[in-house]
């Protein structure tokens, strides 16, 4: 009895001096959503799509992000303009595919396509994870990307 008197002492003391030590230190936990997370610089978050200095879209529809894309979240598609020049009639990503490796940022030739630093992405509807190329140019105009 007296020995276990003697542990049970000894797992309280070691309980609270645990207790204790952490009631003193930083917190590890924010209060979302009023206090938000800044993630690092090459966090992987929702793409953006950027333009050139005279406004101009980076992006060729050359379709290389959709071609090494495990996960088959890039839809593009492309047709011929009057001047043969090449048109994107469409490009989509889904959120809820891309498993955010950013093997599309990487092939692209042209630094068109950026993972962006966006991460509340949660939707009601899985309609609204599928972006589109407009919705990436404007968030790839935002001044956050500038620098891309
Ligand atoms: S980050 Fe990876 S999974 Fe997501 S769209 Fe790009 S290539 Fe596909
Ligand atoms: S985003 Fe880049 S890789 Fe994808 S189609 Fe456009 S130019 Fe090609």
């Amino acid at each position: 009895m007296g020995l276990l008197t003697n542990i049970f002492q000894t797992d309280l003391i070691q309980g609270l001096t645990l207790t204790i030590r952490y009631f003193f230190s930083k917190p590890v936990t924010l209060r979302y959503p009023e206090v938000r997370w800044e993630p690092p610089p090459r966090y992987r978050g929702a793409q953006v799509l950027k333009r050139h200095p005279d406004g101009k879209e980076r992006c060729v529809g050359c379709g290389l992000c959709a071609e090494i894309c495990p996960s088959s979240a890039i839809i593009i598609r492309t047709s011929e303009g009057e001047e043969h020049e090449k048109l994107i009639d469409f490009y989509q990503i889904n959120l809820g595919l891309c498993i955010y490796c950013g093997f599309c940022q990487e092939v692209c030739p042209e630094d068109a396509v950026w993972m962006g630093n966006d991460y509340e992405l949660s939707v009601t509807d899985p309609f609204n994870l599928n972006v589109t190329k407009e919705s990436m140019l404007t968030k790839g105009d935002d001044p956050r990307y500038e620098d891309l």
